[in-house]
């Protein structure tokens, strides 16, 4: 068919029998003789596929019945700036753990709106924090980094809410939504197509934002309308629906989490035997989804992306701020594609050492 191994750290891979049922569905849907493209917002088809998305995410993540699951726009972004508008309200002090790139673009938002306090900040390991007491109105965290490959290995212990931007690994392992005021995250990664960014928000929480916020900002006016106040991203959230039950039909998160933790095994394990290249995390805080990696020099690396390429294992240059290469093993990345990146690797290494 044609298809590559797509390493993207987002927009990324797709389940392809999604893609299939996709495309299978896309000229008429349901016998409507339209696409869900062409569907208004307020039909019942519509109605149908967003109500079975929240009760199919409901179900892969257990979330209690005190929190809303909101489909918003905007991207991961766009809750840099939504979180404390609506939530640092009271002491309008925040909590940050700055674990990278997202967080210090959270921690550049947030500051225009409350006093920013940084708990602990660190790029190649986790900090440990085991219990944090504090009067901020709440803690952010980034639990998976997608640029620095770490992850918080546990959540923080803490009397006040953490708000977790969990864009890059949600569905990928269990989790406790309790442990949590606000979840978010952008859709590309590991849910489904751009454009859709879930919210998932305690109940409590709904009721901090003070009356001028703008009405389209304020969770409340989500929540109220069923993520429904305007025109949602349609596609996406279909699109987000059938990835959702393509995950229950690969038997849920628990199963998951066994296969990325396969898939993350095989590919550390043969950088820290290789000799040639390297991953510069700690082994405990090691992300399961973004792996990166390098060779000792830009010029190697730049020859393994190529040769890569040529065999059809794409996208897996490193973020531009860190260089090297990056391996993102998203839910949708079959283990094939692992190790078909490792026998790359090892031909590569053999040419040179
Ligand atoms: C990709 C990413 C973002 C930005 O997401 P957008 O949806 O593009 O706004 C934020 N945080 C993390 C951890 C990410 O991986």
């Amino acid at each position: 068919m044609g298809r590559v191994y797509n390493f993207s750290a987002g927009p990324s891979i797709l389940p392809l029998e999604v893609l299939q049922q996709a495309k299978d569905e896309l000229l008429n849907y349901k016998s409507s003789g339209m696409s869900v493209l062409e569907l208004s917002h307020r039909s019942r088809l519509f109605m149908e596929i967003i109500e079975e998305s929240e009760i199919m995410l409901r179900n892969l993540l257990q979330i209690p019945t005190n929190y809303h699951v909101l489909f918003l726009q905007g991207g991961a972004t766009l809750q840099f700036s939504m979180v404390p508008l609506n939530l640092a309200v009271q002491s309008r002090k925040i909590d940050f753990i700055d674990t990278g790139i997202w967080s210090k673009k959270a921690i550049a938002e947030a500051e225009k709106f409350a006093k920013i306090h940084v708990v602990a900040s660190s790029t190649t390991e986790i900090p440990k924090i085991e219990n944090w007491h504090s009067d901020a109105d709440y803690l952010h965290i980034t639990t998976n980094n997608t640029i620095e490959g770490t992850r918080f290995p546990a959540i923080p212990k803490t009397n006040i809410p953490i708000v977790a931007d969990m864009s890059s690994h949600i569905l990928s392992e269990k989790i406790d939504v309790s442990q949590f005021g606000v979840i978010y995250a952008g859709a590309q990664k590991n849910i489904g197509p751009a454009g859709l960014t879930v919210v998932i928000i305690r109940e409590d929480l709904l009721h901090r934002t003070p009356e001028n916020c703008p009405t389209y900002l304020h969770y409340n006016t989500h929540a109220k309308h069923r993520s429904l106040y305007n025109t949602p991203p349609t596609f996406s959230i279909y699109m987000a629906k059938l990835v959702f039950q393509w995950l229950i039909d690969q038997g849920g998160i628990s199963e998951i989490e066994k296969k990325n933790k396969e898939k993350a095994a095989i590919l550390y394990h043969f950088l820290d035997e290789s000799n040639f290249f390297f991953n510069p995390v700690e082994k405990e805080d090691r992300s399961l989804m973004n792996i990166p990696f390098s060779t000792v020099s830009d010029e190697r690396n730049e020859q393994f992306i190529s040769e890569c390429l040529e065999k059809g294992l794409t996208n897996l240059k490193g973020h531009r701020t860190v260089g090297g290469m990056r391996a993102s093993l998203y839910n949708a990345m079959h283990i094939e594609g692992v190790y078909e990146l490792v026998n790359c690797m090892k031909e590569f290494e053999k040419k040179y050492v």
